[in-house]
């Protein structure tokens, strides 16, 4: 926009924008988006139409004369022109919201209430109706922004963007709690990208598959990945990726050379299409992140792409992510736990006890600080929740500084690595035993044929609690009775640690981010209960998966 200073030309740029546009001025050509619009044909936008697309946007915003600073939802799936109009927002000193077309009305109308965004985009097919009229509303396609309402006019109170301005705001699912507003800054995130970058995952050659949703900073991370690297990104649309054969159609047609996604992406894959997992001949580089993956589909998709370099990235929204570690391939048998390696540089990962000690020794158990310079700025407009996550330093109180307390558990290697132990509210007490639920569920995984596994209490009605276990098994085992698995746990786990329920499932249902719903889980067990209705999504988990 208008006041802010050009870059120098040396300089790969302080702001979003001018980060990832960089690319732009070395290799205008370069393909920057490839979209799979129509099967067989896939669609290549170069950096410099990326650019000019980003030009024409950034007028159109600038031409309102929303104040800098104000929020935009962006609501779409990861497109060219999506990604040019987040670079846009950037460009005009705007914050924007990423949103998934699919999100709940009810749910956008609560984070309309609360960020007071000035304006709701959307490209021209896009369905959202019925926002408040506070909120202006445009459309934007190939030849820049359509206006329908324009935004109301306040006070401008116009100023230079500043890097630690927010750049955006990620309205998380919140794994353990409400949805809170994670508001990163420009210079949190280019922070991470440069942190990530170091970690040389992607060549200019690279075409990188982004499965997840917009509003999922993970595809954040793919976009930074991909530009940061001069290669392309691949946005693979969210109704396909559910679908074995439509996902691997996608990275087949636009020669994906990197697929990155949550854990469950590979489960309907490995499934039930794993000779045509096989046979793509380009893919080289996986790069999971979100939960752990479960370790028998690990090693089936290590089996089936052996040369492949599998990725463990760790972290939460709070930080984009924060470690990046190369899985061995094959994973040695003995491997129960995988490494999360170290923080990316500039970054420091430290465990502190239960009485806010640090610790040091390997093998010892505490809860992930992260000292970086890639933190979140705070919730939005929730100061309570933000000084529970932004904590002092505990090496240095003194000094002011704060860093991220994560509310996941890890232990320190003797390597100097770190192994992720899962989350504070994963260890539960059974009868006065603590229970890690992780390990139940490791434990679980063990057993023949089983490929994933996730293990909760639940509420009694007696105010005691029940464990209970969902486990997939793979297709062949089918026909397993849930008494041999009971049986199997009474051989190999203490009683405490045994569930009292096992409910078998062809798949685990996951959240709009695609990781396993557990609050979805523990509605359906709920929902078994003599009396209760029974809950309609289970019965979408329990059907054999149909092939579309
Ligand atoms: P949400 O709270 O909506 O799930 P986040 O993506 O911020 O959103 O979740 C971050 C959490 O996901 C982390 O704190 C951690 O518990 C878990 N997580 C992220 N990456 C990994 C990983 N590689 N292995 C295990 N757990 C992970």
């Amino acid at each position: 926009m208008s006041q802010q200073p050009p870059a120098p030309a040396d300089s790969v740029g302080e702001f979003l924008h001018e980060f990832l546009l960089d690319p732009a001025r070395h290799s205008p050509d370069a393909p920057a988006v490839v979209e799979s619009a129509q099967p067989g044909h896939p669609l290549t936008t170069t950096y410099a139409e990326l650019g000019a697309l980003v030009d024409v946007y950034a007028a159109g915003l600038d031409a309102l004369g929303i104040e800098t600073g104000a929020r935009v939802i962006l609501e779409s799936d990861t497109t060219a022109h999506a990604l040019a109009l987040l670079l846009a927002c950037s460009r005009a000193g705007l914050t924007f919201i990423p949103v998934s077309p699919e999100m709940p009305h009810p749910r956008l109308l609560s984070i309309v209430a609360t960020a007071r965004p000035a304006l709701h985009l959307q490209p021209p097919d896009g369905t959202r109706t019925d926002l408040p009229h506070t909120v202006g509303t445009a459309r934007f396609g190939p030849t820049g922004l359509t206006i329908e309402r324009a935004p109301e006019r306040h006070t401008p109170r116009r100023r230079v963007p500043c890097a630690t301005d927010p750049a955006y705001i990620i309205f998380t699912s919140g794994t353990t709690g409400r949805p809170k507003g994670v508001v990163m800054s420009h210079r949190a995130v280019i922070a991470f990208y440069r942190g990530m970058l170091a970690h040389r995952i992607a060549t200019p050659e690279d075409r990188i598959a982004s499965t997840s949703p917009l509003h999922f900073d993970f595809s954040l991370l793919n976009i930074g990945l991909a530009l940061g690297s001069g290669a392309s990104v691949v946005p693979v649309p969210q109704d396909l990726v559910r679908w074995p054969r439509h996902l691997l159609r996608v990275l087949r047609e636009t020669g994906a050379t990197q697929v990155n996604g949550v854990p469950s992406i590979w489960r309907q894959t490995l499934r039930y299409e794993p000779e045509r997992l096989a046979a793509l001949d380009r893919l080289r580089g996986i790069l999971f992140c979100g939960e752990e993956f479960p370790l028998p589909e690990l090693r089936r998709l290590q089996q089936l792409r052996p040369d492949a370099r599998i990725i463990n990235c760790y972290g939460a929204t709070e930080s984009m992510a924060c470690s990046f570690k190369d899985v061995p391939n094959p994973l040695p048998d003995t491997v129960e736990r995988l490494s999360i390696g170290i923080a990316h540089p500039g970054a420091e990962i430290l465990l502190v006890d239960e009485t806010g000690n640090v610790v040091t020794e390997p093998g010892v158990l505490g809860e992930i600080h992260l000292r970086s310079p890639a933190l979140f700025s705070g919730y939005w407009d929730d100061p309570a929740a933000t000084r529970s996550a932004l904590v002092p330093d505990p090496l240095c109180p003194q000094s002011g500084q704060l860093v991220l307390r994560t509310g996941d558990l890890a232990v320190r290697r003797e390597d100097g690595e770190f192994a992720f132990c899962g989350r504070t509210d994963s260890q539960v007490q059974i009868n006065g035993n603590r229970v890690e639920l992780g390990e139940v569920a490791r434990r679980l995984t063990d057993f023949p044929g089983a490929t994933a596994a996730t293990a909760m209490v639940l509420p009694r009605p007696d105010g005691g609690v029940r464990l209970t276990a969902f486990v997939v098994l793979a297709a062949d085992q089918a026909g397993t009775d849930p008494a041999e698995l009971r049986d199997f746990c009474a051989r190999t786990l203490p009683a405490y640690m045994a569930p009292q329920d096992i409910e078998l499932l062809d798949r685990l249902p996951t959240t709009a981010n695609g990781k396993v719903d557990r609050a979805l889980l523990a509605d359906m067990a709920g929902a078994d209960r003599p009396g209760a209705a029974p809950a309609g999504p289970l019965d979408r988990v329990r059907r054999p998966t149909p092939e579309k």
